[in-house]
């Protein structure tokens, strides 16, 4: 065995060793809420496909016309030989559908964090972070150099004071998730924007769960709370709700302006396939046009967690789509998963570093794609799990 392999081998046995093992298993995805996991038909409660487009006749057949039209690589970044029309009409779409002057597209959502966070901010300046923040925007901070502070979870009386030598900085940015996206709950984005303005400071929100879900049309979390104008940075997802693949980041012209110029990953990265742009951009249209999408999606995250009440598992309050049941352990959450797989439930066992240790759990997610079947047969494979779990 070579030095490298023994060194990581021992890494990697060390890790698994607590219960932090991970393995991809192979999903052949067969409809929005059903999967086929080695030849057997399962139940998938993991999907952020929250309106069940990715499979969406007409974002297949927009799809599949772009690729005839425009082949399926882009070539090149933006600012070279990669832009196409679709590119461009799909950016219109997302600033309509925020309602800012202009938006700009990544080719993922992680990559746009890791774009925008050190395009705005570098060494001299300060930012202020959730703790509970998703790892695209913890990496961003690191890129940027900035003196980064993190704030104990949507704890405004905790954050505050990590202001009160914002004079000593240049720039400060205050960042969040606008839904988190392992506990499902909301930023309180009015406090953090007020902040924000008190302290000179911009606020950069990442509303990558509540695209497509939240507010009128979808349009998003920062919609539906009426905070347009204390957000300077809207970054969002075409890789949840939408039903595709991209980021993107929406706001006034000069910063879309500005991210093209600076943010790395769109400068130095080949622009997104234009056929996965043509599929979002009818992801978009639909999501804007679902509100019966999102109407489903309200009663089946209800249905489940009544569900999960019933069956003796405790949730945290909430209505959204992202459902925690809180384990703690690791090796407890991954037993717990492997029992509802036993019973043909896909629920994804999520464990550090995805969340901080000791708060191992299953993230069960609803989607609008769901039908009264689907609820029975989770009804029933809780039911089975419990029984075996309490004999
Ligand atoms: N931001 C948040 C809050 C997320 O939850 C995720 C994905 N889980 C991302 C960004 C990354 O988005 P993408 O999967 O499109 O790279």
């Amino acid at each position: 065995m070579s030095d490298l392999d023994a060194t990581l081998c021992i890494e990697l046995e060390c890790w698994e060793s607590l219960g932090l093992k991970r393995s991809l298993r192979r999903m052949d995805q067969s409809s929005s809420s059903h999967a086929r996991l080695d030849g057997r038909e399962l139940l998938s409660l993991g999907s952020n496909n929250y309106l069940g487009l990715a499979d969406h006749p007409a974002v297949k057949r927009a799809t599949v016309q772009a690729i005839e039209r425009a082949g399926l690589g882009s070539g090149g970044s933006r600012l070279t030989t990669g832009n196409f029309p679709e590119h461009e009409a799909l950016e219109a779409l997302l600033a309509d559908w925020r309602g800012t002057e202009d938006a700009v597209l990544f080719d993922s959502g992680y990559a746009a964090n890791l774009g925008i966070l050190p395009a705005l901010a570098g060494p001299g300046d300060l930012i202020l972070s959730d703790e509970l923040n998703h790892a695209s925007i913890i990496d961003g901070c690191r890129l940027t150099r900035a003196c980064v502070r993190v704030y104990p979870h949507s704890n405004m009386d905790l954050a505050r004071p990590l202001l009160s030598d914002r004079a000593s900085f240049r720039r400060c940015i205050l960042v969040t998730d606008g839904i988190f996206s392992m506990d499902g709950d909301t930023a309180p984005l009015q406090a953090l924007g007020e902040l924000a303005r008190e302290h000179s400071s911009w606020l950069v929100v990442d509303d990558a769960h509540g695209t497509g879900v939240m507010g009128p049309e979808g349009s998003g979390t920062i919609q539906a709370l009426g905070v347009q104008s204390l957000v300077d940075v809207q970054i969002g997802t075409l890789s949840k709700a939408v039903g595709a693949a991209g980021g993107f980041a929406a706001g006034t012209r000069s910063l879309c302006r500005y991210l093209r110029h600076f943010a790395r990953s769109f400068v130095f990265s080949t622009a997104m396939p234009p056929a996965i742009a043509a599929g979002a951009a009818q992801g978009v249209q639909l999501s804007r046009e679902g509100e019966h999408l999102r109407r489903r999606l309200r009663l089946n995250s209800g249905s489940i967690r009544d569900l999960l009440t019933r069956h003796g598992f405790s949730v945290p309050p909430g209505e959204g789509p992202i459902i925690p049941v809180l384990v703690g352990d690791a090796n407890a959450a991954m037993s717990l998963s492997e029992d509802l797989l036993n019973q043909r439930v896909f629920v994804p066992a999520i464990r550090y570093p995805s969340v901080p240790r000791g708060s191992a759990r299953l993230r069960v997610t609803a989607t609008a794609a769901l039908e009264p079947s689907d609820l029975e047969w989770f009804d029933q494979a809780l039911a089975k799990v419990r029984r075996v779990r309490t004999r």
